[in-house]
């Protein structure tokens, strides 16, 4: 996890970020919980229960807090008030992991872990579920931003106008990564990706803009301003990852902007305010099922590893994004493996189709 470090959104996208500026960082004390949030979407009957400090470990990559005094509701319970069948444990799997189902697909906890699966995914959740009493306890915030809308959320409906806003990741001296075999660009694939999707959703009645159509240079917050000009009812923008020098990090992510109240799945050292609420926010639910089709529809086209959903406040061109809106990196530059198959249009084709169908 640690190589998540080096990867393309940190180095690149990182070299162009702005530092935040200095109130956010007085809303970013680790040690300082959560404001307490009463979500109205709460179960009547909770259990408030202080999770003793380091609890709620923090896995190694970021300096998580233990999650704060909130509510915390049983598993079955929420199951149960959203008629659904109780959640199964998962027999002789080697850390404890409980099973809910609704006709939308399957949901898998990992008692003591962030990472949890859906429908074969992998998504992070804010908090890692805990046992208490012999019961699967979980976050609030986690029933509402995560389990919610995917177990029970209606399918994704985009605006009427289906504008979709395109943007290959870098462009003019913003270079990107580069690929270990022989050093050609990453901005270069990102915009042969693009090109190749737009036609593909033009056939499936997508109005298509790209945020750059050759090899320019465009900020990150230009790019949200262009999906803004556009009225884009969707926004996905597409990447290449590094782990250099280590070659052997591999595998697709897809990045949605983090649910206020929640800790980020990676912060690469920037600050990760949870109270912050951006009009990104209005798209929380939006933003996860949309990543979570793309990064399905990615590791069933192209067989790269799943690195999962991931949450981040980080990323530019997600922050105050009016419209869903997600990150694509779509394999590692920096492994040779996977660089051998970016560099061939047969692959840029596939990771064009899978974001296409997705977006049927
Ligand atoms: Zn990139």
């Amino acid at each position: 996890m640690l190589l998540l470090v080096a990867g393309c959104t940190s180095v690149h996208e990182g070299s162009e970020a702005q530092p935040p500026p200095q109130e956010w960082s007085l809303t970013n004390n680790a040690a300082q919980p959560a404001p307490p949030k009463k979500h109205p979407a709460a179960p009547p009957a909770v259990k408030i229960i202080p999770v003793p400090a380091g609890h709620a470990g923090p896995p190694p990559q970021n300096k998580i807090p233990p999650a704060p005094l909130l509510t915390w509701t049983s598993l079955d319970r929420w199951a149960k008030e959203n008629k659904l069948a109780a959640p199964q444990k998962i027999p002789n799997s080697p850390v404890a992991s409980y099973a809910v189902s609704s006709p939308r697909g399957k949901m898998i906890l990992e008692i003591g872990s962030r990472e949890a699966a859906w429908n074969g995914i992998e998504i992070n959740l804010g908090f890692a579920p805990e046992i208490i009493d012999d019961q699967v306890f979980v976050y609030g915030l986690d029933l509402q931003k995560n389990l919610e809308p995917l177990l029970l959320g209606e399918p994704l409906v985009f605006g009427t106008n289906r504008v979709i806003v395109i943007d290959p990741g870098h462009g003019g001296a913003n270079v990107g990564t580069h690929s270990v075999l022989d050093g050609r660009l990453e901005k270069e694939f990102t915009l042969d990706w693009a090109r190749r999707l737009k036609p593909l959703l033009e056939t499936n009645g997508w109005k298509v803009f790209l945020t750059r159509t050759g090899d320019a240079y465009v900020t990150n917050s230009g790019r949200v301003v262009f999906a803004e000009a556009h009225q884009a009812d969707v926004f996905i923008s597409l990447h290449f990852n590094s782990a250099a020098p280590d070659q052997t990090a591999a595998g697709l992510e897809t990045y949605c902007f983090t649910a206020t109240g929640m800790p980020s799945t990676v912060t690469r050292g920037y600050a990760d305010p949870w109270p912050e609420k951006l009009s990104s926010n209005d798209f929380d639910a939006q933003n996860l099922r949309l990543a979570v089709k793309l990064q399905g529809a990615l590791v069933r086209a192209t067989g790269l590893d799943d690195r999962g959903v991931r949450h981040v406040r980080y990323i530019e061109v997600l922050r105050g994004q009016k419209r869903p809106a997600v990150l694509i990196e779509g394999g590692y530059l920096s492994n040779p493996k996977e660089a051998g198959k970016i560099e061939s249009a047969e692959f840029r084709e596939k990771l064009a189709e899978a974001v296409a169908n997705a977006l049927k």
